[in-house]
């Protein structure tokens, strides 16, 4: 059996392994010159930027990657839990460490609000009736019939899934910061708090569980990792060509057409490159010709855009947790405008990113090495990043200078940043979105795009756009699903 896989993000290589573990000859093909899709590295004089992922969760489903050849992961990669998952900074300038310890957690709590411990417990025992059935369930089966999702329907909404995560947080929690705290989870996703089905809010229970790790080295050492037992086990690699075509005969697949024409013949192509691009530029009419499908692919929203900004210091920053979020004033405001009304809004919240709080390798000695994420509307704003970009890397610059990095500006010794044309152009994302398409109810498990192709036996679709959805555990477990269906 010949599998070929589209793309190294997570999700493809996680199929690649386990297609390889099968028994089946895989081939990888990544149209950068390295792998990793949007967890790619950008080494640049001592600094090392991991380019996407930053906050690691549900780390057996790294691990078990390389169980699968009976190796031993941490001959290859080491994840380390932090203490302080997140630090967030509110419009006052009040900060609060969030982390797994409960009794911290619950002695922050009271100091904002007393009554919030209790609602503040009862969330959490209610986030993990939804992670036990949307995550530990429902997370890697495949979702490509209608009757599955018909007859997981009844307990979803018994689990309140109609309800935005917000709204669900919002119930259990008086105080406004709090309510923004421990429902910011849908924007690692790609999602609006305010718009994204409550099924996400058992990602606040997933970091619980299992903690959040940092890998040291980086993300991209995961990705190194990956790359090291993929030559181990015998899987081809094919990197810095795209693929053009998807070659069809009938009903079946028959291979790929690289843009050097090389032509690869197999009985299995698995996409995880986006799959709005796989339909629209390497797929026939025939693959997207029902009515139902082209009703469902009109009208899906996408997912935010992001700005990146990417910068080392010639100080270091000590102050600076590895993980920061910066709330801004008119929180909901910026989103609105972000997703709905897709303009730039001066107000911005951000994450920021500080891997040499925890591994001074990433960074020259005695230097910081950051990245900032602003979320900015998708492409389907029309805006124009060579005018606008310039603009959102001043202004965040001013926005950190204020909160919390006193003259950053001329500390800053190299950077660089990524905009939506990027996402869209480089990594081929319809509008240049962050995570493909959003992560709302309408747009959840069997109404995602499917992980198996309903015309053409042979194709399957995993990563951001598929069930269960963005993020490196749902990129993973998107795999697992494929893992079942064939
Ligand atoms: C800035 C940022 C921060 C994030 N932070 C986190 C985080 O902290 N934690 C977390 O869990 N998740 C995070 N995410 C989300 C997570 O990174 C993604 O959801 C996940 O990595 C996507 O993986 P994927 O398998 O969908 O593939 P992708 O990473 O999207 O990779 C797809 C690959 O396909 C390739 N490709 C496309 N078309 C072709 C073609 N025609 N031929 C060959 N190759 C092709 C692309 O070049 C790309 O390499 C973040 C994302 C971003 C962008």
């Amino acid at each position: 059996m010949k599998s070929v896989v589209i793309g190294s993000g997570f999700g493809g290589i996680a199929s690649a392994l386990r297609l390889k573990a099968k028994g089946h000859k895989v081939t990888i093909i990544e149209k950068h010159s390295d792998l990793g899709g949007r967890a790619r590295v950008f080494e640049k004089n001592g600094f090392t930027y991991d380019g996407g992922p930053t906050v690691i969760t549900a780390p057996y489903l790294i691990n078990e990657l390389f169980e699968l050849f009976n190796k031993d992961p941490k001959d290859y990669i080491e994840l380390a839990p932090l203490k302080i998952w997140y630090q967030f900074i509110f419009e006052d300038g009040s900060k609060f460490n969030y982390s797994g310890n409960e009794i911290e957690m619950k002695n922050q709590i009271e100091k904002i609000n007393k009554e919030d411990v209790l609602g503040y417990e009862q969330l959490v025992n209610f986030t993990k009736k939804i992670f036990d059935k949307g995550f530990l369930e429902l997370a890697d089966i495949p979702f490509d019939k209608p009757f599955v999702m018909i007859q997981q329907l009844p307990a979803l909404l018994k689990l309140k899934s109609y309800k935005s995560v917000y709204s669900l947080v919002s119930s259990y929690i008086k105080d406004e910061k709090l309510r923004r705290m421990l429902s910011m989870h849908p924007l690692l996703v790609g999602g609006n708090p305010f718009t994204t089905t409550s099924i996400y809010g058992l990602i606040l229970y997933l970091e619980k569980k299992w903690g959040i790790h940092y890998s040291m080295g980086g993300t991209g050492n995961i990705i190194r990792g990956f790359e090291k037992l993929m030559n181990e086990v015998g899987i081809q690699i094919i990197n810095g060509h795209e693929v053009i075509k998807i070659n069809t005969n009938k009903n079946k697949i028959t291979g790929i057409k690289l843009d050097n024409e090389t032509i690869i013949e197999a009985n299995n192509v698995i996409c995880n490159a986006d799959p709005p691009a796989v339909y629209e530029k390497m797929l026939d009419e025939r693959a997207n010709n029902s009515l139902l499908f082209k009703w469902k692919k009109k009208r899906m929203e996408y997912s935010m855009g992001l700005f990146v900004y990417y910068f080392g210091t010639k100080k270091k920053y000590e102050n600076i947790e590895h993980h920061t979020i910066k709330f801004g004033n008119k929180y909901k405001e910026h989103l609105d405008d972000i997703f709905d009304k897709k303009k730039l809004n001066d107000d911005i919240s951000y994450y920021l990113h500080r891997p040499s709080a925890t591994d001074a390798s990433m960074a020259p000695e005695g230097q910081d090495c950051f990245y900032v994420l602003v979320p900015v509307p998708n492409n389907q704003s029309n805006i124009d990043w060579s005018i606008e970009g310039e603009k959102i890397k001043n202004l965040v610059i001013k926005k950190m200078e204020n909160d919390l990095m006193p003259k950053l500006r001329e500390n800053i010794v190299e950077d660089f940043y990524l905009t939506p044309d990027y996402f869209e152009k480089d990594l081929n994302t319809k509008y240049g979105s962050g995570f493909s398409i959003q992560p709302k109810f309408s747009q959840s498990a069997y109404f995602r795009f499917h992980n198996k192709s309903e015309v053409y036996d042979g194709l399957f679709f995993v990563g951001a756009g598929t069930h269960p959805g963005a993020g490196v555990p749902g990129v993973l477990s998107s795999a697992k699903v494929l893992d079942k269906i064939l």
